[in-house]
């Protein structure tokens, strides 16, 4: 069981870490910072999840359309989320190998809460091209 976020189609992958005071301004009132309540509700998802033991799915390459934003999908901008002590024991999966900055992915995997799926890429990409991600 995991939580898929697709927020890859809507926003960039960064995710701050908003006081709680920010985010419930922008919920009660509708004024202030969008983005505040967006990363303060993802944060507790996160840290839910972690707890409960199920993982968390995350959207990690180029979409579909012609006007996706491949820079704000990239994978690396979610490196801070990985690193914070309250999300240690949340594992994140990143789907679809992050293309097409897989390589920069790998170093991703160095971290012991993230994981990499390859799912689409095999759609997108030549065999030997994916076989070169996976084995990087
Ligand atoms: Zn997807």
């Amino acid at each position: 069981m995991a939580e898929k976020f697709e927020m890859a189609y809507l926003r960039t992958l960064d995710v701050g870490n908003p006081l709680k005071a920010d985010a419930a301004k922008y919920y009660s009132t509708g004024i202030g910072d969008y983005k505040a309540l967006q990363d303060y509700i993802f944060r507790f998802i996160a840290i839910e999840s972690g707890r409960l033991g199920m993982a968390i799915h995350i959207h990690a390459a180029a979409g579909g359309g012609g006007y996706f934003n491949v820079a704000g999908g990239n994978p690396m901008l979610l490196e801070p989320l990985f690193n914070d002590p309250p999300l240690r024991k949340t594992n994140f999966v990143l789907l679809h190998g992050g293309w097409p900055m897989s390589r920069q992915l790998t170093g991703l995997l160095t971290k012991p809460n993230c994981y990499v799926d390859f799912s689409w890429q095999t759609l997108m990409n030549y065999p030997r091209d994916v076989s070169e991600t996976i084995r990087a």
